[in-house]
């Protein structure tokens, strides 16, 4: 009997749901642990206060004397709580979280001791991080880094340490992490919205972008998960046969959520209000033992922070359950994947969603240049928007007929289209009194305030209008939400500079501002209409028409990364300054590398699962059925092959399984040589997609075959059915 196995299952049929204490309401909590606005008021003085006040608001800097005295407010505030430890929490290109603790406690001259943490170790630190990716940034000579403080994310305690969120950069300044190209994305979409709202009100002073993740994963028992190398080492299964039943009954959508996910769900729950996380929705999804949790949007870049908070908390609370989250997008072949919804917004420090249609029509017509603009941005960067969101991962699910496919459309519903439609036959230059009058109260003035009715109403397109804002729904479950959103604001932030520009030029010829914002609307409105889909972007149809219409297929990652790097994509960052060139081709590199790793990891516990694991079950197995043929030739005599056919059959079965099996990992090894000599990192990790992942398949599917003829006490590995429903 396989031990393992049958001691993980016993264990895991024998849980009860922990208990959970949640007495408190949720608005009592909300952001207990959490340094802001109202606890820096209370510990802060007045000068300090506005100091970051001004640099959340403003971007401006915060000086030393005021450095210190956020300090020294922070650090009476952390010990009140009980932390012992403060670290610079910051966000590698690893995909994870980093944080390295030092205590506030200090040894003084006389041998005393006392907490101490002063505003140069708030501000700055210099983690030895030679071991983060860095893609080639960082010298060997000059392997420093510097993580430094991020005021307009709040500081938190966790457990007993104090996080303070930093960004991390090279001794050059050049970016290391996730959050310093989101920053200079957010600034930059700041800087040209706001442009763009003096049009409409000269009152607005500045844009927020808005974020709202929702996030997909699967609750496997832990005894179960760790009885698994694929699912420890790599974070998915690589083999399994399906469970006689999946989710094809649609029972677990929406279901009533089993209790042990249910405690876990609550404790989680309880975490994220203390860190000021604000959770709002829990459900069951589509696959069983699938769940979503989606917060309250917020402000991007406290948004991407709480969403990788999230994600570290998810795992540690899990634990306490006795769960493995699994947060990769496809940990079972054959059943639904998870992913990330992006829903984006951008709205004015007036209060006003510029993606929501308004009261009045100058609203609208507000509303209707953001919208052609974000459509116009992603159209004619539908290829980086693409590999904006290209991982190992998410792979499996882009195309796969349950996520979006791995082309980029957007849609936006019947009405709005029918407006667009209205808007392209506006007349060339300056518009007639009648004809601006007709628009304005029967096309712009039509747009009903709330639109969410009949959008929404399409699940297969990766870029969405849903009423107020645009869902990204092509993102991974496992990615940082700050790629994406880099690559969103910073593209919108190009095209509405470049909006700007136009209408100026036409306002300067004599044309009135909304005349001149009509004649650019128009001509924007022709030349995107190549990215708007509103049909089955699962189907076949739209394989060929995106490809008339000259829309990027890519379905590989190591194909989709080579955007990144682009002379349109280096120039575009580097005008909006959100990364250099020498950013941006470390990116690519990290990516491409990121990429092979994970394949390659992949294909090692494959091999090693094949070998050691399913090759010896199979054997013994055959062994048991050559003696009972054995057996059956001793009682039967020469007849023994009419009793004995079919043991016969399946020793042969399983002999050509083997030999497939062991044949195939061969091969797969050799191809993994060839390419880990391999330079050229978009070349290494071409060949690991296009000639080394390729085995997978094939090895898994002789595995697979194994599982269904050996006797289920052998079998070492805890099967699907298993993993995916017991609860
Ligand atoms: P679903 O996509 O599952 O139908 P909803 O459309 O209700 O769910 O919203 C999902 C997410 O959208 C939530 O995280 C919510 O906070 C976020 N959201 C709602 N309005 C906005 C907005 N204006 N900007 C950004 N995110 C938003
Ligand atoms: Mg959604």
């Amino acid at each position: 009997m396989s031990t393992l196995r049958f001691a993980a299952l016993r264990k895991s049929l024998n849980r009860k749901p922990i208990k959970i204490i949640d007495e408190n309401k949720r608005s009592e909590i909300f952001g207990e642990n959490v340094f802001n606005k109202s606890k820096m008021q209370q510990y802060l003085s007045v000068e300090a206060f506005k100091s970051v006040l001004d640099a959340i608001d403003n971007n401006s800097k915060i000086d030393r004397k005021e450095a210190s005295q956020v300090a020294a407010g922070m650090k009476e505030w952390a010990l009140s709580k009980g932390a012992t430890h403060y670290t610079h929490w910051f966000q590698p290109l690893t995909g994870a979280t980093a944080e390295k603790h030092d205590a506030f406690f200090e040894i003084i001259e006389n041998g005393d001791a006392i907490e101490r943490f002063v505003g140069s170790e708030l501000v700055q630190q210099e983690p030895d991080a030679s071991s983060f990716p860095h893609g080639g940034i960082r010298n060997t000579f000059e392997a420093r880094g510097y993580t430094a403080w991020d005021p307009t994310s709040p500081a938190f305690i966790y457990g007993t340490t104090l996080c303070i969120p930093t960004i991390f950069v090279s001794y050059k300044g050049d970016a290391l992490d996730y959050k310093t190209p989101l920053l200079r994305a957010l600034n930059a979409i700041d800087d040209s919205a706001t442009a763009i709202c003096k049009f409409f009100d000269k009152n607005v002073k500045k844009v927020n972008s808005s974020l709202g993740w929702e996030q997909e994963y699967f609750l496997v028992d832990n005894a179960l998960a760790s009885s698994r190398p694929d699912i420890i080492l790599t974070g998915r299964t690589l083999l399994g046969h399906s469970s006689a039943k999946g989710q094809q009954l649609d029972d677990h959508y929406f279901g009533t959520i089993p209790s042990r996910a249910m405690a876990f769900m609550r404790d989680l729950e309880t975490e994220c209000m203390l860190l000021g996380i604000p959770l709002k929705t829990r459900h069951n999804e589509v696959a069983p033992n699938q769940f979503e949790l989606a917060p309250i949007f917020e402000e991007t870049n406290l948004a991407v922070d709480h969403n990788s908070l999230l994600m570290d908390i998810m795992g540690k609370t899990a634990k306490r359950h006795n769960f493995k989250v699994l947060l990769h997008e496809k940990p079972f072949a054959g059943i639904s994947g998870s992913g990330k919804h992006n829903n984006w917004s951008l709205s004015t420090d007036t209060g006003v969603n510029l993606l929501s249609p308004g009261k009045t029509p100058m609203s609208n017509l507000q509303f209707l240049t953001f919208f052609i603009n974000t459509i116009k941005a992603v159209n004619d960067n539908e290829e980086l928007v693409r590999a904006a969101i290209a991982s190992a991962g998410n792979d499996h699910r882009l195309g796969a007929g349950e996520a979006p496919p791995a082309i980029i459309s957007v849609f936006i519903g019947e009405q709005l289209t029918s407006v667009l439609k209205e808007l392209e036959s506006v007349t060339k230059g300056k518009l007639s009194p009648k004809e601006k009058t007709d628009l304005k109260l029967n096309v712009v003035g039509k747009i009903p305030e709330i639109l969410l009715d009949n959008t929404d109403r399409n699940r297969t397109s990766p870029f969405a209008f849903t009423g107020n804002k645009f869902e990204f729904r092509a993102v991974g479950s496992m990615a940082n939400c700050a790629n994406p959103m880099t690559v969103i604001n910073t593209i919108v932030a190009k095209q509405l500079k470049d909006f700007k520009i136009e209408v100026d030029k036409l306002i300067k010829k004599d044309m009135k501002k909304d005349d001149a914002i009509f004649n650019v609307i128009r001509e924007y409105i022709k030349s995107s209409k190549n990215i708007l889909f509103e049909g089955n972007s699962y189907s076949e149809e739209w394989q060929k028409e995106a490809k008339k219409r000259k829309l990027s297929n890519n379905n590989s990652t190591p194909e989709a990364l080579k955007a990144k790097i682009s002379e349109k994509t280096i120039a575009l960052f580097e005008e909006m300054g959100v990364m250099n060139e020498i950013e941006s081709k470390a990116r690519y590199e990290i990516e491409n590398d990121e990429y092979t790793l994970r394949i390659q990891i992949e294909s090692r516990v494959l091999g090693d699962i094949a070998r050691n694991h399913i090759v010896p079950t199979a054997i013994k197995y055959q062994n048991t059925l050559i003696e009972n043929v054995k057996g059956l030739k001793e009682i039967f005599g020469k007849e023994f092959t009419i009793q004995a056919k079919e043991q016969i059959k399946l020793i042969k079965d399983i002999s050509k399984h083997i030999e497939e099996i062991n044949s195939k990992v061969d091969f797969m090894i050799e191809e993994r040589k060839k390419a880990n000599k391999t330079l050229d990192s978009n070349k290494k990790s071409m060949m690991y997609c296009n000639k080394v992942k390729p085995y997978f398949d094939e090895i898994r599917y002789h595995c697979d075959k194994l599982e269904m003829q050996i006797d289920d006490e052998l079998w070492p590995l805890i099967k699907y059915r298993e993993m995916l429903f017991i609860r």
